[in-house]
């Protein structure tokens, strides 16, 4: 309660502006950019029990919501005019940028109609893999296997684990925990045969899962205010894969998404995104395709000077509704303008 009330001080009552005004001193003005995944309606966000889309969700509501915050704290820009700007020197307004990853169906359906209706540039990085097929990202393969399972437990053999799947963030450990399990003992091309083996059928995309069609994405490629980037081929992680198979992933990411909507891709987002999953080969890989930017979910704020392949993310809110002020807590990077005070104890 202490804390929401600082946080609150801190926004409301201008100490927060007078620690932003004294880091742009430094550094200039700040683009905060923003990463989501899921948009759904507000009905199937209720209901939790059933969702296999925690993660990583968010409500048109909440999508709205945002949009009216921001509006008020910050200027929307699109991904090319904050590289610009970034590169320029020349980042006078706090600015924000929102940015959506995988391609998800929902983005097309839920999120574009609101982009067009509050007029709001924003940037989707697709892999090109699955758009226009019934099939799902290896990650989201594993969810769905571990989500239509029927009963309350289930033993894997090739692990030699058994899994508790009594609740849906039961269901979701267990998961992850998988996930890692084919990260440490498989090579990502072999990631989809191993899931394929062990669930069959059960891990292809529910209707909620689905990607965009090549003819929806053509739609938002055609589009002014919507900017197409490239998230990798297979949404392998690119420092889990051979110097082969990243610069694959990289580049036919890329080409096809060029061929088969007719536009340039000039800048991509690193799957998963933490600092070590992404290196200096993979940046030059990327500078080879002519990509001009590259982000991350390494959380922060970006001003001049900041290296264009690896651009800072903040996660977008989950619970803008019910409390504003903690997102624009983390959009505005306090916490990471606050780390050295912390470290410094
Ligand atoms: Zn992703």
């Amino acid at each position: 309660m202490l804390k929401k009330v600082i946080k609150w001080i801190f926004i409301y009552c201008g100490p927060w502006s007078i620690a932003r005004l004294f880091k742009r001193r430094q550094s200039g003005a700040g683009i905060s950019i923003l990463y989501g995944h899921r948009v759904l309606e507000d009905q199937v966000i209720a209901n939790k029990e059933d969702s296999r889309t925690i993660t990583g969700q968010t409500s048109v509501s909440e999508v709205i919501e945002s949009i009216k915050v921001l509006n008020k704290f910050y200027k929307i820009i699109s991904i090319e005019k904050a590289v610009e700007l970034l590169s320029n020197g020349d980042v006078k307004a706090e600015s924000a940028v929102l940015t959506f990853d995988d391609g998800f169906k929902d983005n097309f359906k839920n999120l574009y109609p609101v982009l067009k209706k509050y007029n709001i540039p924003a940037t989707f990085y697709i892999n090109a893999s699955v758009i226009g097929t019934n099939k799902s990202l290896w990650f989201q393969a594993v969810i769905n296997f571990f989500f239509a399972i029927k009963e309350q437990e289930i033993n894997i053999p090739l692990t030699g684990e058994s899994y508790d799947l009594s609740s849906a963030s039961k269901r979701y450990q267990a998961a992850f925990g998988f996930m890692r399990y084919l990260q440490a003992n498989h090579k990502p091309e072999e990631f989809h045969s191993v899931i394929d083996e062990i669930a069959g059928e059960k891990c292809l995309p529910v209707e909620s899962d689905y990607h965009m069609s090549w003819e929806e994405l053509e739609i938002l490629a055609n589009d002014p205010l919507i900017t197409i980037g490239a998230h990798s081929y297979n949404h392998y992680p690119l420092s889990f894969c051979s110097e082969d198979l990243s610069n694959f992933e990289i580049s036919e990411s890329i080409t096809s998404l060029e061929k088969k909507l007719n536009i340039k891709i000039r800048h991509f987002s690193y799957p998963r995104g933490h600092i070590e999953d992404f290196n200096e080969h993979h940046i030059a890989c990327l500078k080879s395709n002519s990509v001009i930017s590259g982000v991350s979910t390494i959380r922060g704020v970006n001003r001049v000077g900041e290296d264009m392949h690896r651009l800072k993310r903040v996660g977008f809110p989950q619970n803008i509704s019910k409390d504003r002020v903690d997102f624009l807590w983390h959009i505005g990077g306090i916490p990471q303008m606050l780390q050295p005070l912390k470290s410094s104890k």
